[in-house]
């Protein structure tokens, strides 16, 4: 089917790292959605420095549909709030979707979606009812970090909500000024304001491959997400300070009243020994959480760009907003500098 000439355009945003299992089944189920909806749309896959056939499984998918189809192939792996930035900063839609590449989030949702935004809703947000293939840990430990973050946070982040969304154009404009490196994307586009609606819906097991998120780099996510939308880790550094200062100060006053009016001044070594040891150990943590916001800071102020583009392919059919892709496209070798 040819896609209407002109209309809003609808632009979806699919990372992958190492999906060749499942890439040319997302882009058959993906398309046959966007088709159905009906709108014009484009599919901008990221490839965040796969090593396996992933990218030519999507040069080919780009071959065999150059209208809808453009890549972004990054130089190594930057991983997935990077390749999704770089698909913000290249998509030209009205309004965009970000999707997973691994099925988890069903293609079938946006059409709801772009029913809220029709609506007057600038950001439309999967909030996840049920999640199904996942380890009793996995959701555990999910269902307690959103928590956790909705208490620490300065503003009131969304429950069970992952980057599975559709932004309005004025969303993404906004996301695209925000120049920081630590990325959380669904809480920066909270941050923004602009207005939200959940649409629930069931997230399905992966389609086929492995998560591309061990633990590890699990937990470096949730720390970005902590430390970027939250200083109640600096205020409980404080608090724990002040707390331990009166604590020493009554202990102080104690000690000098038991050696000055009593016989029985404290003798041994064991008091002594505890508290060097315990006030030793909460010194250490709170000079670790300071040094996680210093460190943190150094990689901001060092400016680097975030993700390099080793190659961008299939923009010269970018339709619809033509100024979008002017001066990011025409070499191979694209470095998005000043952010
Ligand atoms: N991904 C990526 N770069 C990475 C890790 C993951 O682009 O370094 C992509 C991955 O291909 C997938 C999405 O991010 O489309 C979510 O990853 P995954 O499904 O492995 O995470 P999970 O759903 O298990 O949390
Ligand atoms: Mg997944």
């Amino acid at each position: 089917m040819d896609q209407p000439s002109s209309g809003q355009l609808l632009s979806v945003i699919v990372p992958c790292y190492n999906e060749q299992e499942v890439i040319a089944t997302t882009h058959k189920r993906l398309s046959g959605v966007l088709k159905l909806i009906g709108m014009r749309y484009e599919i901008i896959y990221v490839d965040d420095g796969s090593s396996d056939q992933t990218e030519s499984i999507l040069r080919n998918l780009q071959k065999n549909d150059p209208t809808h189809v453009r890549l972004i192939l990054f130089a190594r792996n930057f991983g997935h709030q990077m390749a999704v930035s770089a698909g913000i900063d290249h998509a030209a839609g009205d309004a965009v979707v970000l999707i997973d590449a691994d099925l988890q989030d069903p293609p079938e949702v946006i059409e709801h979606m772009l029913a809220r935004w029709r609506e007057g809703y600038q950001v439309a947000y999967g909030q996840r009812t049920d999640r199904q293939g996942e380890s009793i840990f996995k959701l555990w430990t999910a269902k307690l970090f959103y928590r956790m973050l909705n208490t620490m946070s300065e503003i009131p982040m969304p429950l069970d909500t992952g980057d599975f969304r559709l932004m309005d154009r004025s969303v993404v404009d906004a996301l695209k000024a925000m120049p920081e490196r630590d990325r959380y994307i669904r809480g920066m586009v909270t941050w923004t304001g602009f207005k939200q609606i959940a649409v629930p819906y069931k997230r399905a097991a992966r389609a086929a491959g492995e998560s591309k998120y061990p633990l590890r780099k699990m937990i470096r996510f949730a720390v970005v997400g902590m430390l970027s939308f939250s200083r109640a880790p600096l205020h409980m550094v404080s608090t724990l300070g002040f707390g331990c200062a009166a604590l020493s100060f009554v202990a102080i006053i104690y000690a000098l009243a038991m050696r000055l009016f009593t016989e029985q001044w404290i003798s041994g070594w064991t008091l002594l020994f505890i508290a060097v040891v315990f006030f030793g150990g909460i010194q250490l943590i709170c000079l670790g959480i300071v040094g996680e916001y210093v460190g943190r800071i150094y990689a901001e102020v060092k400016r680097r760009p975030i993700y390099l583009v080793r190659e961008c392919v299939g923009f010269q059919h970018a339709a619809g907003r033509s100024d979008v892709h002017r001066g990011v496209v025409k070499e191979s070798v694209d470095v998005i500098a000043e952010r």
